[in-house]
């Protein structure tokens, strides 16, 4: 078994990051400059917008966090949205999900100039994504593992991936990927969710197999192919603890390769963000 190592892979690529910043900056050019929009005070998503700036900042990429109360109206958000669409110092933001019930995230993802939408969710992004056009977004969980799989040479033509979990953000987008005629791609997808009725089957013929679930531990060894690839995107907090979906200890012995939580793929999600903000910079001042 071998550990794909987001920790490692995501220092490697924040090098990259920090390299193609520091030439820009030494030849007079502008940081790239990212927001992110946080409404309330959802303690996850307070820790993962500090983390992302943290990470912003330690490549030379200039991090604005802009913490809203609760309270805010959806006209107050939209008005925000229209100005960082318009301030030319902003090369892309994001707005962290999710948002309290009285706004609509559909309506404000829509609201977010796609060319700013670094998170990759407005539908010109999705779109793009399906047609395997490379001015796209990429949502960042699907396109850190992709990443991974890349940078440890992992060839996935002809392989039967599973994915269990359908979320706009993670399920759907890495079987988009995976299923695509390309490299990391070419895999034959199939998509479980709560409806699926022969799962365990599913699971044991699966070469990939990606668990966004959201429950600890929900797959166990019964339910592994010996030899799998295990993506293990699930992140349960319980008593200060971070657990994946994946039962790691049992299943790790059968896996071919396994991603580690936490280690795994939430670091490749924050440098994922990172190099979409480059890339909209690039595509921009390019
Ligand atoms: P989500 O929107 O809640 O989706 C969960 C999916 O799991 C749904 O499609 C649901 O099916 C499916 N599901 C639930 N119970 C099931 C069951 N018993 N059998 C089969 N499928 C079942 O979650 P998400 O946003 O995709 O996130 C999934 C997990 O990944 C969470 O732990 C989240 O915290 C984590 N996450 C991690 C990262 C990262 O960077 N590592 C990024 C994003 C999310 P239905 O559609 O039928 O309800």
């Amino acid at each position: 078994m071998q550990l794909l190592d987001g920790k490692l892979v995501a220092a490697q690529i924040k090098l990259e990051i920090k390299a193609t910043v520091d030439e820009l900056i030494a030849s007079g050019k502008r940081a790239p400059h990212s927001v992110a929009v946080i409404v309330g005070s959802n303690p996850a998503s307070q820790t993962y917008v500090a983390s992302k700036a943290r990470n912003s900042e330690a490549v030379g990429i200039r991090s604005t966090v802009m913490e809203l109360p609760e309270t805010t109206s959806e006209e107050a958000l939209l008005e925000l949205i229209h100005q960082l669409n318009n301030d030319d110092s902003v090369d892309g933001f994001i707005v962290q999900l999710p948002l309290p019930s009285h706004i609509n995230e559909s309506k404000i993802i829509f609201a977010i100039q796609p060319e700013k939408d670094v998170d990759g969710f407005h539908p010109v992004n999705i779109g793009k994504m399906v047609l395997g056009d490379d001015s796209a977004f990429i949502p960042a969980t699907p396109m850190g593992i992709v990443e991974l799989l890349k940078r440890y040479h992992i060839q996935t033509k002809g392989l039967n991936a599973v994915i269990v979990g359908r979320s706009n953000i993670v399920g759907t987008p890495i079987g988009i990927l995976l299923s695509r005629n390309a490299p990391f791609g070419n895999c034959t997808v199939t998509i479980a969710h709560s409806a699926t009725t022969n799962l365990k089957e599913l699971c044991c013929s699966a070469d990939i197999l990606v668990a966004a679930i959201g429950r600890k531990n929900f797959i166990t060894a019964d339910m592994v192919k010996p030899g799998a690839i295990i993506i293990d995107v699930g992140i349960n907090r319980e008593n200060n603890k971070i657990y994946g979906d994946v039962d790691f200890d049992n299943v790790a012995p059968i896996a071919s390769y396994i991603t580690p939580v936490p280690g795994g793929v939430g670091l490749m999600t924050i440098v994922s963000l990172l190099q979409n903000t480059l890339k909209s910079y690039l595509l921009k001042h390019t």
